[in-house]
């Protein structure tokens, strides 16, 4: 060999060993889960939103990945019209939304278009969402950046991702990514498995939520194909990324196990909805393909004469029996807990175990012997069976008004922007839809936000306010629209550069009682306290902005019997 060549040759040589040496272990085979088991990746950007790939190309990855179907989950505002389920490269294609919320994001499925833009808090955010009867998950809930972690654990939430791709790999340290980046060049799936570990803080809240009330766990693959800069989040202006980590090597590392009734017919529609439907209900498990694939799951409770399968309540007649086998590669330890505690596990056999009569949130955890990551990443996470369970009891009623005054909508006065349209008149007493209370004048008001880019556009109704609102605690008012709509309820003070709080309701064409409390109202920008403060309110604001209004939108309302109480 020539002198000169002997050099780069020597480097190649060891380059070579190095990768050899760091390589993640082989993804080892197992036998596959029954055929009414569908196996599919959730949360999934494509070139609609941040991601690089087409919906056909990523269909098309999904199908090289041995997956059955795919849920895009593009950022939008939810007023997009869905695609229609569709079978692509012969994986069957749903489509949802990564909503934004005040508190995180919110991946929701099984939704139409929403008629107006759904933003805002989680709770209203959820509240248009199941209107509109769709599911959503809370996405990313344990991301290490608090911009994308998932702030508030009381809103009425149908699950969280127990996993999710992005957060996993954003908390890692630099030397596994790079480690990561090397190796994936000959075993992607491996390598990004490599950076897995178990959420524990994630799990934990799971299991917590769990005692008080079902709520669905799914692996969130995050998929975007995209690694690079963006200019001002904006898809469309981005410059350089590379495709990293691709589609295909994402939906390699982990899937969701969906069980079905019957077999999937091939029919799109009938087959989202059957897979919608088994996913709401929880039967699902996730299993990381890249430790061993595909695997499977069987578990169940058997109290007297129930048995309940994962996702199910059982109700406790007798001893609670519980069973769990899978189809795993030698070596592979099934843990059950209860309540988030360990119970019982055994290793390479079918667990049997019973559970007593106590109630108890039972699911399993699987781990093989190739598990890395620290603390190890599970191979199998199964949804919950609910033995015992009573579900929570409805939300009490809204109290009727022990006291109430009314408020001066005689006084009521336009506001809006400076290219808006904002119209106030006295609804006329024929005015049906109009009724009175206590012959309070009603309003109606009549508006348009301006065309164009959201540049603060608003229109709203200013009501006065007589000291002593500090003796009342809501707001309560009857109002019907003119299309279905979001819009603001608010208190304005004159304090600093006058602040405002408020809290948005919905409003369609049916007639219907708002009762806000006061304290629900949250600080809009910045104001120096958190509360409204209530002694020195002048102005209760009704208000339509570009956050659930399309820019170039109008409408009206006739707003009446409005009046504080406590
Ligand atoms: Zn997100
Ligand atoms: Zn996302």
């Amino acid at each position: 060999m020539r002198r000169r060549l002997r050099v780069p040759a020597i480097v190649l040589a060891v380059a070579a060993l190095i990768l050899f040496a760091l390589l993640p272990p082989r993804t080892q085979q197992t036998g596959p889960p029954p055929a009414s088991t569908v196996r599919g990746a959730f949360h999934i950007h494509s070139n609609r939103s941040d991601g690089s790939g087409s919906v056909e190309a990523i269909a098309a990855a999904a199908a090289r990945a041995g997956l059955q179907f795919i849920i895009l989950t593009d950022h939008g505002d939810g007023t997009r019209v869905p695609d229609a389920p569709a079978y692509r490269s012969g994986v069957l294609t749903i489509d949802g939304v990564e909503l934004n919320t005040t508190g995180g994001h919110f991946a929701a499925s099984g939704l139409p278009a929403s008629p107006y833009p759904i933003a805002g808090t989680p709770d209203d955010v959820i509240e248009d969402v199941h209107r509109l009867g769709g599911f959503g998950v809370a996405a990313h809930p344990g991301s290490p950046r608090p911009s994308l972690s998932w702030q508030d654990w009381v809103a009425p939430i149908d699950g969280l991702e127990w996993l999710n791709a992005d957060s996993e790999w954003r908390d890692e340290p630099r030397l596994p990514i790079t480690r990561a980046l090397f190796t994936y060049l000959v075993r992607a799936p491996q390598s990004m498995a490599m950076l897995l570990d178990r959420p524990v803080s994630v799990l934990q809240r799971w299991d917590d939520l769990a005692k008080t009330r079902k709520i669905v766990g799914l692996a969130g693959a995050d998929a975007h194909a995209r690694l690079g800069s963006r200019q001002g989040g904006d898809p469309d202006t981005s410059s350089f990324h590379v495709r990293l980590p691709g589609y295909e090597s994402s939906f390699r590392t982990f899937s969701n196990h969906v069980a079905l009734d019957d077999r999937l017919s091939g029919d799109a529609a009938a087959d989202a909805a059957g897979v919608l439907a088994a996913i709401r209900a929880g039967r699902v498990y996730s299993v990381i393909d890249a430790l061993a694939t595909p695997g499977s799951l069987t578990f169940t409770a058997t109290s007297g004469s129930e048995t309940a399968r994962i996702g199910d309540s059982l109700a406790i007649t007798s001893d609670v029996l519980l069973h769990a086998v899978a189809s795993a590669p030698s070596g592979t330890t099934l843990v059950l807990l209860r309540d988030g505690q360990r119970l019982h596990e055994v290793t390479d056999g079918p667990l049997e175990t019973n559970g007593g009569k106590e109630p108890g949130v039972y699911r399993i955890e699987a781990y093989t012997s190739n598990a890395h990551g620290g603390p190890a990443i599970p191979w199998i996470v199964s949804n919950p069976i609910y033995a015992g369970f009573t579900p929570p009891p409805p939300p009490p009623p809204i109290p009727a008004p022990r006291s109430r005054i009314p408020a001066r909508t005689g006084e009521a006065a336009a506001e809006k922007g400076p290219r808006d349209t904002s119209t106030v008149e006295a609804a006329p007493i024929s005015e049906p839809r109009a009724r009175t209370f206590a012959g309070d004048p009603a309003v109606h008001w009549t508006f348009a936000l301006s065309p164009g880019t959201p540049v603060r556009q608003f229109a709203a109704v200013a009501i006065p306010v007589s000291p002593g609102l500090d003796s009342f605690d809501r707001v309560r008012f009857r109002v019907i629209g003119s299309a279905p709509m979001r819009a603001w309820v608010q208190l304005r003070a004159p304090v600093g550069n006058t602040e405002r709080w408020g809290k948005t309701f919905y409003l369609d064409t049916e007639s219907r009682i708002v009762d806000v409390a006061f304290a629900s109202f949250a600080a809009i920008g910045v104001t120096s306290s958190p509360r409204a403060p209530l002694d020195r309110v002048s102005h209760l604001l009704f208000v339509v902005d570009t956050m659930n209004t399309l820019p170039g939108k109008g409408g009206s309302m006739t707003i009446s019997e409005v009046g504080f109480v406590k």
